[in-house]
């Protein structure tokens, strides 16, 4: 058994109860199912995940009847495509109707026909590391392109051609971006010159697959190689036409860092900050707004006669180009606003200086960024590429200093906020007096109590109150 199998047997053994027991179910029933795609190949990379995708012989219908009974929940999430989804235990499952699909061309959507066995499949899928499936319930693996070696060299190659894989559905150019971002393959040499010559046929795809697909690659492991990827292969021309554009030529001094670079440094400091935001990660807001923070920069650059470079109002200029790319890409309105917030944004800190900003200042950052502060730290902390190890540090402990100051500001404005449970007329009415020094002693009395135990409610506040008056008198 080699290294790679035997690493599977263990996320194997994890999920062989569900699947033979979804397995015996379809097989008494007279149909063939087998796991299928992303995780056979997750097996072998002892990749774990909750989610299972299916193919099976049983039409959408009798799939159904057979998951009710058996799953917790069972959805729908295309019947007319074939797929029916469903919920046993924490397992998410994916049943999918065997396909022979016939595509057009020209078209945005794959048409959809059933098909009648395994192999034909899976010889419609994208790689051949996801053209593998596992009989069910006789364990048998079916491997027709060479799937698992693929595997095992970590490359990433089409069933058949690439040129005719990637004419049927395009999307398939970005998936092998992504898929080189998240397990760290290399795509083979033909896909790669596939690729290349047919990166303009991304645009017959719709952009909200090519938004998943782009979520996903950003949210990897590696985006470094898949954002790469997309670039030398001139895809990113038609997906994220900023990003080359920040592969800047060198002015004739040579003075200004290479912008591209720069981005994917930054993207991977924000990531390797993201454990602060205390947000489920990966996020793809702050690294999202990593990559492209200085998409204004190509626009604004100017030349001033010193041999200096500028680039005013990149911010600005930046927020605006990233609204636009995202609409077009489909993003929701929530992940527009936030991403094009911390491009805006991205620079306000540089008038910190050494810690000249008022308070009024720090609580405007504050207010400005909103819910998006704790990216606004990563994104801002991230962009700091200097190899200057002075200027780096002097950098990152002004920031230190500002976000001491802003929890100290915080800290008091919630002291200066804190109320006794009962207020001055409250107390006059429960006491039975009139204004006066009694009234503020009481209050204090208060105070007292709600810093040392917190807020009381209004009946326990004013037993204490009567208790404290009678001992009092
Ligand atoms: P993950 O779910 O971890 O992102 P995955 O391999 O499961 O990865 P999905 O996008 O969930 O990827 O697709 C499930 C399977 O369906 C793939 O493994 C592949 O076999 C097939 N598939 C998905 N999209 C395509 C496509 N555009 N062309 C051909 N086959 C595809
Ligand atoms: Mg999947």
């Amino acid at each position: 058994m080699s290294a790679v199998q035997r690493k599977g047997v263990q996320s194997l053994l994890e999920i062989a109860p569900v699947v033979d027991e979804l397995g015996a179910r379809f097989d008494a029933a007279g149909h063939e199912i087998a796991l299928v795609g992303g995780p056979v190949r997750d097996i072998l990379l002892d990749r774990g995940s909750k989610d299972l995708d299916f193919a099976t012989s049983a039409r959408p219908d009798a799939v159904e009847r057979l998951l009710a009974g058996w799953a917790d929940h069972v959805w729908d999430i295309g019947k007319a495509f074939g797929t029916i989804g469903c919920r046993k235990g924490d397992w998410v499952l994916e049943i999918t109707t065997y396909r022979s699909e016939s595509y057009d061309s020209t078209s945005r959507k794959p048409a959809v026909e059933y098909g009648d066995s395994l192999e034909g499949d899976l010889a419609r899928r994208d790689f051949a590391m996801n053209a593998m499936a596992v009989l069910l319930p006789s364990h048998t693996f079916v491997d027709p392109f060479g799937g698992r070696a693929d595997v095992a060299n970590k490359v990433i190659r089409t069933p058949g051609s690439p040129e005719d894989s990637f004419s049927d559905d395009p999307l398939r150019m970005m998936r092998a971006a992504r898929f080189a971002a998240q397990l760290g393959f290399t795509p083979d040499p033909a896909v790669v010159a596939a690729m290349t010559a047919m990166a303009e046929r991304i645009t017959i795809v719709s952009p909200e697959r090519v938004r998943d697909e782009l979520i996903k690659l950003v949210c990897s492991d590696h985006p470094r190689t898949g954002l790469d990827l997309l670039v030398s292969t001139g895809l990113a021309e038609y997906v994220l036409p900023e990003l080359p554009a920040l592969r800047l030529e060198l002015d004739e001094h040579h003075r200004h860092k290479d912008v591209y670079e720069h981005s994917l440094t930054v993207l991977e400091q924000a990531i390797d900050l993201e454990p602060r935001l205390g947000v489920p990660v990966p996020d793809f807001v702050v690294r999202f707004a990593a990559l492209i923070h200085d998409i204004g920069k190509p626009k604004t650059r100017k030349f001033e006669g010193d041999g200096k470079v500028t680039f005013h109002h990149h911010d600005m200029v930046g927020a605006k180009l990233t609204r636009k790319r995202m609409k077009a890409l489909r993003f929701s309105n929530e992940q527009i606003d936030q991403v094009s917030k911390l491009v805006e944004l991205h620079l306000r800190f540089h008038g910190y200086g050494t810690g000249e900003w008022t308070d009024s200042a720090v609580r405007r950052y504050v207010r400005d960024a909103g819910e998006l502060l704790g990216r606004l730290h990563v994104l801002t902390r991230a962009d700091s590429t200097t190899r200057n190890r002075r200027k780096a540090e002097a950098l990152r402990s002004a920031y230190d200093d500002l976000e001491t100051r802003i929890a100290r500001l915080q800290e008091q404005e919630e002291l200066d906020s804190i109320r006794p449970d009962l207020d001055g007329n409250q107390i006059m009415e429960i006491l039975g007096i009139g204004p006066g020094r009694d009234v503020g002693e009481a209050y204090k009395f208060l105070m007292e109590l709600r810093m040392d135990h917190g807020p009381l409610g209004e009946a326990r506040a004013r037993q204490e109150l009567l208790t404290w008056w009678s001992s009092r008198s």
